[in-house]
């Protein structure tokens, strides 16, 4: 067997897998098992996007496209974010890329030196700690604590920076704790980001989910920040297209041109027909959309009342995506304990909150993108077994 390459070492495979492999082995061997663990929506992809894909191959749509992206979804893109988000891009401003997983390595490859520091939310989706470390930049996290409502907290995030530090990466609505950051906290992380200079990546990808008439604000409308702004967004969860792998950057063009470099050399372009059917998604996906996330705020709100129903157990009423961040500090285990102790006797797969950094320590993450059914025979067996580990 061959050594990998050093840089491998900051490689870890991703903790969320293993569970959920667990979670898959159980339900092999005949049990089962309620998956709350996944980050993926349960709805098929509406018909309307299907059938696009279908007639774009039928059409012999079947060749390379620009690096870029094809010009009709570059432009659906630009005009999306200019009437919804607020922010006046042009198609030269858009990069197609394989998901937002692409985006952020793309985006990290052509900005970061090793040595950068890039500011990243604890807890975080771990892809923005470990593809810093691979090119040899230093992920710093800021928390995101619940006595805060998961709020940035300023005084702390501006604490982290020092002269090495080059990037500041957001997530709104947020995985793992499904929290929008209010346009405050936007506003005063603005300020923060041109007092300092810094590049902000801002993940974006649950933006449609959100609930109870909450709105996701985008940073690059906030003046002065589009210059400094790679705003990443995709399908995947929002239309339901987790395996579609399709998803976009835009950015000033100067910057734009630098992503594309590293996308050319791994990915070429996006696959043909997926992007003629991203853009009927984008162009008639709405109501599709919002079928979904009424589905989503009824299984949520479900949810939550049963959980703050548990004998010491406690979350906050997430306002968007699909996961709720579980208090169970009062049962006095690590969380990875009380997610295998919940997959053994509840058979319910859950991640714990350790799996996305120290500040998720004494949490676990639980997915609603499950069934209403499935949720409602989740809680009942969780309270059961969360009563069975107190007695013991
Ligand atoms: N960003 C966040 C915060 C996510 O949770 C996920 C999926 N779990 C992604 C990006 C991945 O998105 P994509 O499927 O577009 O690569």
């Amino acid at each position: 067997m061959f050594n990998t390459a050093e840089r491998m070492d900051k490689l870890p495979f991703s903790e969320i897998r293993v569970m959920m492999e667990r979670a898959n082995r159980m339900q092999k061997e005949g049990i089962d098992v309620i998956h709350m663990e996944i980050g993926r929506p349960d709805f098929d992809t509406p018909d309307v996007i299907k059938d696009a894909a279908y007639k774009s191959l039928q059409e012999g749509h079947v060749f390379y496209t620009s690096n870029y992206g094809t010009p009709q979804l570059r432009a659906a893109i630009a005009e999306k974010l200019t009437k919804e988000n607020g922010v006046a891009y042009k198609p030269e401003e858009i990069l197609v890329t394989i998901g937002v997983g692409e985006g952020t390595y793309a985006s990290m490859a052509a900005f970061l030196n090793p040595g950068d520091e890039v500011l990243v939310p604890n807890p975080v989706w771990l892809n923005y700690i470990h593809v810093p470390e691979f090119f040899g930049a230093k992920p710093v996290s800021y928390s995101l604590k619940e006595e805060n409502d998961y709020q940035i907290d300023m005084d702390e995030l501006e604490s982290k920076i020092t002269d090495k530090t080059r990037m500041l990466v957001i997530n709104t609505p947020g995985n793992p704790t499904g929290t929008v950051q209010s346009r405050e906290t936007l506003m005063k992380l603005a300020d923060i980001a041109k007092k300092y200079d810094l590049i902000v990546v801002s993940d974006e990808i649950y933006e449609k989910l959100v609930y109870g008439g909450v709105k996701a604000v985008s940073i690059a409308s906030l003046p002065g920040m589009k210059e400094r702004t790679i705003t990443l967004n995709g399908f995947s969860k929002c239309y339901s297209m987790t395996g579609w792998r399709l998803g976009y950057a835009a950015a000033p063009v100067e910057m734009i041109q630098a992503l594309v470099r590293v996308h050319q050399y791994i990915n070429t372009c996006a696959a043909s027909f997926v992007q003629d059917a991203g853009v009927v998604a984008l162009r008639e996906g709405e109501p599709y959309v919002q079928k979904m996330v009424a589905e989503y705020e009824r299984r949520r709100n479900y949810a939550v009342k049963a959980l703050n129903a548990m004998d010491g157990i406690s979350c906050k009423t997430p306002e968007g995506a699909f996961y709720i961040f579980v208090n169970v500090k009062s049962i006095g285990l690590p969380s990875a304990q009380i997610a295998d102790y919940l997959l053994d006797h509840a058979h319910v797969a859950a991640v714990p909150g350790s799996a996305f950094g120290s500040e998720g320590e004494g949490y676990i993450r639980l997915s609603y993108a499950c069934s209403y059914e499935k949720i409602v025979e989740a809680m009942g067996r969780m309270e059961k077994a969360f009563a069975e580990l107190k007695k013991n």
